[in-house]
């Protein structure tokens, strides 16, 4: 087989691809390993899934360089100022550059900026929340540079490069570097951790991670000397941090209102699992509170919660939860519903303009997850060509990273509706279903590396 005949792989749990061409030599997969050659214990280093679950990912054709007058440019972190007939993706996260790579699977002519506020690197997000545990700094996390992956695809690239203002009746966008024309544009702007109220002198410490520059950050702080960690919100980013950086050596408390770790996910019986695992490995839970305030004490903080409890500690970080960007869109007059408001064709309410991703609301309902960002740029990639190919808005297949107690769970779209909730007779399995129809699952522990296939049977 030729090296033009390499495939990808896609895990759709967490986003992760095998390309055959790379391997995976941390797992011991020399570049160039077939996918047949993959031995079957295998696991998909960033979330655990198992071989059988990776899907075969469609070939994109590889990209020559572009052909137009801006050729030159292709690449170079440019000056591209758009046009008429641009496609012009703004946000560099996973769904800005899923956008692309769909466009160009099928269409290597029309002309493509991204626009990125910051660097625009390429990193398999996922990996954020277990990479202490695989020894893996903010930097090893990196895959690609923005110039880099513009070049692969074929596109022009602007990073750094903040858009301030859309006028959808000019098709011109405002950035501080210069006004940029667009025929099409694709909002891929994500979400930011919410911010929490909090009183106190060191309220602003909180760190709120949700990329790799705010990651970076974290990874920095935490080198200052730091051992002890508060985490508010116990939702998945929150419970996953928990357990890696217990597994890095520091001591960790987590902070939320609820009564268990992914309380909006699990089933109580489950999450009451979860919590004692994570709890044997040393991270205290303070579930029914909040973080009231933050005071710097000495070299450390005191973090009080609602309770009146305080604590010593060194460093907080927000995970209490992702709030869609949608101020740009909201200014621009294009409709917000939580998200960016959708069609199941990921149109906004704005012509010729659409949204993807964490920033995205499809008909209401906003998919903070990675595996439906590929399905919704397959979407807009097949509009763009005339094609209809709506989203599907199934419920995603979630994977929870924490090893010592793994979770693939797929969440029943409307839980009201559940009417039943069954063992299926195996440990570790729990099924929802209306009526007679599998609706939703929640796999753990050793069930967990197995989801792939049951999902894809709902
Ligand atoms: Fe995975």
């Amino acid at each position: 087989m030729s090296t033009a005949e390499f495939r990808r792989w896609v895990c759709d749990a967490c986003g992760y691809i095998y390309n055959e061409a790379e391997g995976d030599p941390d797992s011991g997969l020399a570049p160039g390993t077939r996918y047949e050659d993959i031995p079957e214990d295998w696991q998909c280093p960033l979330c655990g899934l198992s071989k059988g679950d990776l899907r075969l990912l469609p070939e994109v054709a590889a990209a020559p360089a572009v052909r137009r007058p801006s050729a030159g440019k292709t690449g170079k972190a440019s000056k591209c100022k758009g046009g008429d007939d641009y496609v012009v993706i703004v946000g560099a996260g996973i769904a800005g550059w899923s956008i692309a790579e769909a466009i160009r699977a099928h269409d290597q002519e029309t002309p493509l900026l991204l626009i990125s506020a910051c660097e625009g690197i390429s990193y398999p997000k996922p990996a954020i929340s277990t990479a202490i545990a695989h020894g893996k700094g903010a930097d090893d996390l990196a895959e690609l540079d923005a110039e880099s992956h513009a070049a692969q695809l074929g596109l022009e690239v602007r990073t750094e490069t903040r858009v301030l203002k859309i006028d959808t009746n000019k098709r011109r966008l405002t950035t501080a570097k210069g006004g940029i024309q667009y025929g099409k544009l694709i909002l891929a702007l994500g979400a930011q951790q919410r911010e929490l109220p909090l009183q106190g002198d060191a309220a602003d410490s909180v760190l709120r991670v949700n990329d790799l520059m705010t990651y970076r950050k974290m990874r920095q702080r935490l080198d200052q000397g730091v051992k002890h960690v508060t985490i508010l919100g116990a939702g998945l980013i929150g419970t996953e941090f928990a357990e890696d950086l217990s597994a890095g050596g520091y001591q960790v408390t987590v902070i939320d209102p609820t009564g268990h770790p992914l309380a909006s996910l699990l089933p109580d019986s489950v999450a009451e699992q979860l919590q004692q695992q994570l709890q044997d490995k040393g991270v205290q839970w303070l579930f029914g509170n909040t973080l009231d305030s933050l005071e710097h004490d000495g070299d450390h903080l005191r973090a009080t919660v609602s309770s009146g409890m305080a604590i010593e500690t060194d460093l907080v970080i927000s995970a209490a939860g992702l709030l869609p960007n949608t101020a740009l869109a909201e200014k621009a007059g294009i409709a917000v519903n939580n998200g960016i408001a959708t069609d199941s064709l990921m149109h906004t309410s704005v012509e010729d303009v659409y949204a993807i991703g964490d920033c995205a609301s499809v008909e209401g309902k906003v998919f903070a997850y990675i595996e439906p960002i590929r399905r919704q740029a397959a979407t807009i990639a097949a509009d763009l060509q005339g094609r209809t190919e709506p989203f599907d808005s199934r419920p995603p297949l979630v994977r929870v990273k924490t090893p010592s107690f793994p979770l693939t769970v797929c969440p029943p779209d409307h839980p009201d509706e559940v009417s039943r909730v069954t063992h299926d007779g195996q440990p570790g399995r729990l099924d929802y279903y209306e009526g007679e129809r599998l609706v939703g699952f929640v796999l753990s522990g050793e069930m967990a590396g197995t989801g792939a296939n049951l999902y894809r049977s709902l």
